[in-house]
């Protein structure tokens, strides 16, 4: 039998605001998937090292304060990074949802963040894209970026380690973690991670 009932009218069904957040080390192929599912999703991508390059090239004085952390390669204190989120996800371009890759990487800046979002917290999808140290450090040591040179490939995972890692379990916690094995072809890791997003997954 076919259904006669009219369709809703599309702005009767509420629109649900899709706010993801990538976890995974350098190396793990978050930036290049971050990016396909912005263009596949059609919310922003706000990748905090990419501001925060763009804030040092443009001279603002968040981009002089993060300098030496840029420099050295290591984290930039939270409030900044707080801040600097906070005012970003108010523009008109996050109304249907972004995809934050790069933030938090403390548990402060998750805090701070569950904090933000306020009675939503518990909405964001958590994807954590995970690879194997030893293939982390054969993608790592060819890539060379300039922020990758005064802080060694170990350290930089190091530091993901000790100050990232504990975000597992903070998002375990909650129920909102989503585990995604990093080391397959990216097409299989970008269907999965779609899938996930849109509830399929
Ligand atoms: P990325 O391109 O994500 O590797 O970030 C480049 C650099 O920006 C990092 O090495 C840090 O110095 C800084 N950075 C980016 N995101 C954060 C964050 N959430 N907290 C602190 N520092 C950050």
């Amino acid at each position: 039998m076919v259904d006669a009932r009219p369709l809703p009218a599309p702005d009767s069904v509420p629109q649900r605001r899709l706010r993801v957040i990538f976890l995974g080390p350098a190396g793990a192929g978050k930036g290049t998937q971050a990016a396909r599912l912005s263009e596949l999703l059609g919310v922003p991508r706000i990748s905090t090292g990419d501001m925060l390059r763009e804030a040092l090239r443009q001279g603002t004085p968040l981009g002089k304060a993060a300098e030496p952390y840029l420099e050295k390669g290591t984290l930039v204190p939270d409030h900044l990074l707080v801040n600097m989120i906070t005012d970003r996800v108010k523009d008109p371009d996050c109304a249907r949802g972004y995809i934050l890759d790069g933030f938090p990487r403390t548990l402060p800046q998750a805090e701070a963040l569950e904090e933000l979002a306020g009675p939503v917290a518990r909405e964001f999808v958590v994807l954590n894209l995970e690879v194997p140290r030893d293939e982390l450090l054969r993608r790592l040591s060819g890539r060379g970026r300039e922020d990758d040179k005064d802080l060694p490939v170990e350290k930089r995972l190091q530091e993901y380690e000790d100050r990232t890692t504990p975000l597992v379990e903070f998002y375990k916690h909650r129920g909102m973690l989503r585990r995604v094995n990093g080391f397959r072809p990216m097409d299989e890791v970008s269907a999965e991670l779609k899938a996930i997003v849109e509830g399929r997954g």
